[in-house]
């Protein structure tokens, strides 16, 4: 997941990394009061998730009040990649005196980090000459490997030490937020020679998101699907009424698409998985229980290392339980004759295939 640049300012702030003073800012009267907190000249930058903003015209340097108003108005208009900007970032305005490039990105061929570093920064990474590129080790960068990039990129004294600061800070944040990539194009050498980091790009793995909440704009999680992984089914709500519950992925896929072909809509999909206990088959029934706009259940099972008697005790005592919708099943495989004799006097329909188990529960409807 990609970050806004003023996300990824954020982190820079947590760990370290200096950057201008900004805000971030909406409305006209947000842009005045970010003006007086940053002070003038200031840069008003659209928030977009493309990237060449400056070529875009969606990076202005402002001297006045009035300035910064017209290149708001008119930032609000542009688009960038197709994207409007969902808002702007104010911010000192830094007398550059020199553009470097520096990134650390995940190399999947070595499968570990890698530094790229570059005298010549504000444009684009892969048109960059002489850039320099160090792998990082896995437990982490050494300060002395920070220091010979410094070195390869002839930054001495001073500098140096900024420099080394500034990447061994990034490279904590690749690893601890989990990114992609964390880049920082242009990190500047501001007139009075302190480094600063003027843009941020952070890539946040996918993968990892789940531990980074505060960047993830999924929707609330289904409370009723917690419940599910919780208890290990695999289970996604639908908008139908008849809740599908099988033992085996391919088995419920296969029995949705029989739902379908019937004209029936299904309200779930759940599958109990192999080897599916008496208390697994109960937990499944409670859960389709709490399924607001079910009318009726659909139970499809194969036993085979799941045993059908199982599958039957589980049915017998949640319908006692009362509450339950009715089920109609289709339960065929080892101890199929038990399974049929536990169930007989129970409300439980049984029928000898999932096509006829289909047809009376949609028929029903
Ligand atoms: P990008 O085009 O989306 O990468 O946006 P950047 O944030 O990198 O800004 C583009 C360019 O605007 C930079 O390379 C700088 O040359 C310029 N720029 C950004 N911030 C400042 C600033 O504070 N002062 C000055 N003088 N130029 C800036
Ligand atoms: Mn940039």
């Amino acid at each position: 997941m990609r970050l806004f640049e003023y996300q990824g300012k954020d982190l820079f702030r947590k760990y370290g990394i200096p950057i201008p003073e900004s805000v971030v800012v909406r409305t006209d009267a947000e842009l005045d009061s970010a003006l007086q907190k940053v002070g003038l000249p200031a840069v008003v930058k659209a928030q977009v998730l493309a990237g060449g903003r400056g070529k875009a015209g969606g990076v202005a340097v402002v001297k006045s009040r009035d300035e910064a108003r017209k290149a708001a108005s008119r930032i609000r208009q542009l688009r960038i990649g197709g994207e409007r900007p969902s808002s702007l970032l104010v911010e000192r305005a830094t007398p550059i005196r020199e553009e470097m490039y520096l990134s650390i990105t995940l190399d999947r061929g070595t499968r570990s980090f890698v530094i790229i570093g570059a005298r010549v920064g504000g444009v684009d990474v892969e048109s960059m000459q002489g850039k320099i590129m160090e792998p990082v080790p896995v437990d982490g960068l050494k300060e002395w490997a920070a220091k010979s990039v410094a070195f390869r990129m002839n930054l001495w004294g001073q500098d140096e030490a900024q420099f080394v600061r500034i990447l061994m800070d990034l490279e904590r944040l690749c690893r601890e937020e989990e990114c992609e990539l964390a880049e920082i194009n242009p990190l500047a050498i501001s007139g009075d020679g302190t480094m600063v980091a003027l843009d941020s790009k952070i890539v946040i793995d996918d993968n990892a998101l789940f531990r980074h909440h505060e960047f993830s704009q999924l929707p609330p999680e289904d409370p009723l699907e917690g419940e599910a992984s919780k208890d290990g089914f695999s289970f996604v709500r639908l908008d139908g009424d008849l809740a599908v519950v099988g033992n085996g992925a391919g088995l419920v896929l296969s029995t949705l698409d029989l739902v379908a072909d019937a004209g029936g809509v299904p309200a779930c999909f759940l599958d109990l998985g192999g080897g599916s206990q008496q208390e697994r088959v109960e937990a499944a029934l409670r859960l389709v229980k709490k399924l607001p706009n079910t009318k009726r259940v659909l139970v499809n099972i194969f036993g085979g290392i799941t045993r059908t008697t199982d599958v039957a005790a589980g049915l017998k005592k949640v319908v006692g339980e009362g509450g339950m919708q009715p089920i109609y099943a289709r339960i065929s495989g080892a101890e199929e004759a038990q399974a049929r004799s536990l169930l007989a006097g129970t409300p439980v329909k049984l029928y000898p295939t999932a096509a006829e188990a289909v047809k009376a529960a949609v028929s029903k409807a």
